[in-house]
């Protein structure tokens, strides 16, 4: 897809499944809303398909797709109270009031606004008009759901609370949700699925979980969730293939044959995943800069030998907090190391699983 010669979308393949909650994902104008309004109807595709169970959906009409659409404006009826905005599809398809009755007063029960049916708009908190938005958009039982940002508006109290109903409004639903959102906390959240897109790329299509361990590319790793990021060599001596890292040396097995060699690459550590190893005289050399004690956890903020700066994560020990300016000595599992090229632009380790790999294993 491009406007004009803005090329906006390259190679976007992707499956969803019938019932999941699928989330598209990337920073701000990687082409999210475009490919959802391309699902919508509302915006035409240069080339490609799209198919619906099979179906060509680029020749069904936005208005024949089993498909409606939230956005993060809520576009409701101001002059309207609540059951009129929730029963307009109905009332315009003339379906019998008795009905339209049952089937309001249902989609309002799904979205916890029993009550509200007389109140007007400008009387409703923005959490509670994106619920009407949402009840309107389920009244007809689309098949998928297609919502763009639609929690943008919102604070952050209510956008956490709203996450959390909008995943259990999906299941008793049984409609496939298609989620647009720029905050991987959220897609975290609620996601079955998650595509990462970057410039109209998509950079890999994985479960939350997948995605966390193992990223196919730097961005990914950076994108989602915090990670220590970390400039190190790989080093082949009898058979075995190190990673050095700052002041310390592991044996990777899992790297891929053809990219074991002496090289220059970037590890990517998670901060839980950096363990400070007690009374120890080897391991990767820190010196504390800052403790942070936040109850369950206590923050690290290192530097080590080379000068980078990582943090760490470790649950509190009832009676020790490690001072600024202590040396110490971390400790990490090997498996749960990331190592990519110096660009960034691959991960070396085995069974990384990308682009729809993910279905083709039929790992969900
Ligand atoms: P996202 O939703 O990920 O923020 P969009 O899909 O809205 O990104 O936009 C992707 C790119 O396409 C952006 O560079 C945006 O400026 C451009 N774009 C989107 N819609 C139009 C349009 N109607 N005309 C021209 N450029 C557009
Ligand atoms: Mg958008």
């Amino acid at each position: 897809k491009s406007f004009e010669d803005n090329r906006v979308l390259k190679d976007i393949t992707f499956y969803i499944r019938n019932n999941e909650f699928i989330t598209l994902l990337g920073p701000s104008g990687c082409g999210k809303s475009t490919t959802l309004r391309i699902i919508a109807g509302f915006e035409t595709a240069d080339s490609g398909e799209v198919t619906f169970e099979g179906e060509n959906l680029l020749k069904v009409p936005a208005h024949k797709r089993h498909i409606n659409t939230v956005f993060q404006r809520y576009a409701l009826f101001p002059h309207l109270n609540v059951f009129d905005n929730v029963a307009f599809g109905l009332h315009l398809k003339k379906v019998p009031e008795k009905e339209v009755k049952e089937r309001v007063s249902k989609a309002l029960a799904t979205v916890g606004l029993e009550g509200y049916e007389k109140r007007y708009i400008d009387q409703l908190s923005g959490g509670q008009m994106q619920r009407v938005a949402i009840a309107r958009a389920i009244i007809n039982k689309p098949r998928v759901l297609l919502l763009d940002e639609p929690l943008g508006a919102l604070d952050l109290k209510m956008r956490k609370e709203m996450q959390i109903e909008l995943k259990q409004m999906q299941r008793e639903l049984g409609i496939t949700f298609v989620y647009v959102t720029h905050d991987q906390e959220e897609a975290l959240t609620m996601s079955d699925t998650i595509i990462v897109m970057k410039d109209g790329i998509i950079q890999q299509i994985g479960t939350p979980k997948i995605l966390y361990q193992r990223p196919a590319n730097l961005f990914v790793a950076t994108f989602i969730g915090r990670t220590n990021v970390i400039n190190a060599e790989l080093k082949v001596k009898n058979g075995k293939t190190m990673l050095a890292l700052p002041g310390y040396e592991v044996e990777m097995n899992n790297i891929l044959k053809d990219e074991a060699k002496d090289r220059k690459v970037i590890a990517s550590i998670r901060p839980e995943e950096l363990v400070v190893k007690k009374d120890a005289t080897e391991g990767i050399k820190a010196t504390v800069d800052d403790a942070v004690f936040l109850g369950l956890n206590t923050h690290y903020f290192v530097h080590f030998e080379n000068g980078e700066r990582a943090e760490i994560i470790q649950e509190s020990l009832i009676d020790s907090i490690i001072e600024k300016g202590t040396e110490i000595y971390l400790g990490v599992k090997t498996e749960k190391i990331n190592v990519f090229d110096e660009e960034g632009n691959k991960n070396l380790v085995e069974g990384v699983l990308n682009d729809y790999d993910v279905y083709r294993n039929g790992d969900k």
